[in-house]
C-alpha cells in the first residue's frame, strides 16, 4: 500500500490547500492514513504566522520523523516558503518544497521516485534540503493564477462538516505585524467558474455549509490588496460571486471567513439580504480600537470607518453576529489606546473576539519597533479582554434564548453540538433525538451557557 498522512498548521487557506494535496495524492492512487499508521509519505503543511506557529511546525516535523523513520517527510507551506532559516535545526533528510508554484510537480516527482524505487528494489537517497528560494517579489502579480500550483479542485473536504473554499490568495498590503506578504506574495483570485464548479462538487459530496476563504477576501478579482490602487476604490466582484454561489441548489449555508471594514459595502449587504443561505455573521478584523495604533499597524481603515460599517451591517441584517480579531500589546500601545479598544468592543457588542498577544515576528517591520509593551502588561490586558469577550458573547446570545434556530451538527459522539446561524455553539438535547453528523436541525434555544447555548431538538430541516 502507498499511504500518506498530512499534518496541517495554520489558517483556513492552509487547510484548504492540504485538502487539495489530499485530492492530488488520492488521484495518484495513494490512501490517506494517520501519521501514527506508518505512512510512506508524511506531508507537513507548515505555518509561520507567529514564532510559536513556526515552533509548532518544527515540532510536527520532528514527531513525524520519529514516528516514521522510513517515510519520506515532505515540508511545504508558509514556513518552508518564507522563513527557511527557521528550519535549519531540522536534522535528517527531508524534502523541502519552498515554492508554491512547484508544489504539485515536486509532490508528483517525490512520489513517483519512491514508488519506482520500491518496484525495482533499489534505494536512492533523498534529495538534500534545498534552501534556495525564489525571491517572492520577483513573481509577477496577476489575476486568475489559480493554476499556479496545479493542485486539483476539491471534490470533498474530508473529515470536516463545513468545507472551506479558497477564492483568493496573496497579500501585498504589508501591515506592519504581518508576515503573509512574504509567504503569499502573489495576489490572485480563482475564476468564478472554478469556484462554482468546486462548490457544486462539495454540495454533491454532502457538505451543507461552505466557508468562503482567502487571504484578503475583499480583494477578490483584484491584483493588489492595496485599496487605493483599485480603479474606483471599490470592488463588487465578491458580492457578484456570492450571488452566483448562493443560487446553487442544495447549498444550505454560506459563511465568509474574514473581511476588512472597507469590504462591507451596500452592494455586499444587499447580497446578504437577498439570500437566506448567506449567514448573518461577519468577521471584521479590528486589531485595535485606537487610530494611533491602527496607523502604526498600517491598517487600511480608521475607527470612524469601522463604526460606520458596523452601523450599516446592523441597520440591514437581523441582529447579526459580528466577530473580530484583536492584537493586544502592539508596540506603543498605551493604556488609553487599550481602553479605546475595550470601549469599542463594548459599543459593537462583538459576538466573539479572537485575542492575540503581540509577539514580534522576524521579517516584519513591527518586530523592529521601539516602545515594546511589557509581557506583564500584555498578559493583564489580554486577560481583561478575554473576560470582556466572554461577557459580550454571553450578552449577544441571551437575546436569542426562547427563539428557534438552525444548527448544523458537527459531531456524533459525546456532546452533540453544532453551529447556529450566528456561529455560536449550540449543545442539542431532546428525547429520542438521534444525532447524525452533518444533519441540519431546528432547535429551540432554551439556555445560555458560558461557551454557547443549549437547544431542544424540534425537527430535521435538511
Ligand atoms: S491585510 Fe495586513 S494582516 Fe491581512 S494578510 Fe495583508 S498584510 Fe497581513
Amino acid at each position: 500500500m502507498n499511504a500518506f498522512a498530512i499534518n496541517t498548521l495554520g489558517c483556513k487557506v492552509n487547510q484548504y490547500e492540504s485538502q487539495q494535496i489530499r485530492e492530488l495524492l488520492e488521484q495518484m492512487g495513494l490512501t490517506m492514513v494517520l501519521t501514527a499508521d506508518s505512512p510512506d509519505f508524511v506531508i507537513i503543511n507548515t505555518c509561520c504566522v507567529t514564532r510559536s506557529a513556526s515552533a509548532k511546525s518544527r515540532q510536527y516535523i520532528r514527531k513525524a520523523q520519529k514516528l516514521n523513520p522510513e517515510a519520506e517527510i515532505i515540508i511545504c507551506g508558509c514556513l518552508a516558503t518564507a522563513q527557511l532559516d527557521e528550519l535549519n535545526d531540522i536534522d535528517g533528510k527531508v524534502h523541502l518544497i519552498d515554492n508554491r508554484r512547484h508544489l504539485a510537480g515536486r509532490l508528483k516527482k517525490i512520489i513517483k521516485n519512491k514508488i519506482t524505487n520500491q518496484k525495482t528494489h533499489t534505494y536512492q537517497t533523498h534529495q538534500p534540503k534545498d534552501i534556495k528560494t525564489e525571491i517572492p517579489s520577483k513573481i509577477k502579480c496577476k489575476n486568475d493564477l489559480d493554476g499556479i500550483c496545479e493542485l486539483p479542485l476539491l471534490t470533498c473536504f474530508k473529515g470536516h462538516t463545513r468545507a472551506f473554499v479558497k477564492i483568493q490568495d496573496g497579500c501585498d498590503a504589508y501591515c506592519s505585524y504581518c508576515i503573509i506578504p512574504k509567504t503569499r506574495p502573489v495576489v490572485h483570485s480563482i475564476s468564478a467558474e472554478k469556484v462554482l464548479r468546486q462548490v457544486k462538487n462539495l454540495v454533491n459530496a454532502g457538505h451543507k455549509e461552505i466557508v468562503v476563504t482567502g487571504v484578503f477576501l475583499g480583494a477578490y478579482g483584484q491584483d493588489t490588496t492595496i485599496r487605493k490602487r483599485w480603479s474606483d476604490g471599490r470592488n463588487a466582484k465578491l458580492a457578484e460571486l456570492l450571488d452566483k454561489m448562493a443560487a446553487i441548489a442544495g447549498l444550505a449555508r454560506i459563511r465568509l471567513s474574514s473581511l476588512e471594514p472597507a469590504d462591507v459595502t451596500e452592494r455586499l449587504i444587499d447580497t446578504f439580504c437577498r439570500h437566506r443561505n448567506i449567514m448573518p455573521h461577519l468577521h471584521l478584523s479590528l486589531q485595535s480600537g485606537s487610530d494611533a495604533i491602527l496607523k502604526k499597524m498600517r491598517r487600511q481603515y480608521d475607527i470612524s470607518e469601522f463604526k460606520e460599517k458596523i452601523d450599516l451591517i446592523k441597520s440591514r441584517l437581523d441582529r447579526p453576529a459580528i466577530t473580530t480579531d484583536i492584537i493586544v500589546g502592539f508596540p506603543g500601545e498605551r493604556e488609553e489606546d487599550f481602553q479605546q479598544t475595550a470601549a469599542l468592543a463594548k459599543e459593537v457588542g462583538f459576538a466573539k473576539m479572537h485575542i492575540f498577544s503581540f509577539s514580534p515576528r522576524e521579517g516584519t517591520s513591527a518586530a523592529k519597533m521601539q516602545d515594546a509593551v511589557t509581557n506583564r502588561v500584555i498578559k493583564s490586558r489580554s486577560a481583561m479582554l478575554h473576560n470582556l469577550g466572554n461577557q459580550l458573547g454571553r450578552d449577544f446570545r441571551e437575546q436569542f434564548i426562547g427563539e428557534t434556530d438552525a444548527v448544523l451538527l458537527e459531531n456524533g459522539r459525546g456532546r452533540i453540538c453544532g453551529r447556529s446561524k450566528r456561529y455560536f455553539m449550540v449543545s442539542v438535547e431532546g428525547d429520542g433525538f438521534q444525532c447524525e453528523k452533518n444533519a441540519l436541525v431546528e432547535v429551540k434555544l432554551v439556555k445560555n451557557t458560558p461557551d454557547g447555548a443549549v437547544g431542544e431538538f424540534i425537527r430535521r430541516i435538511d
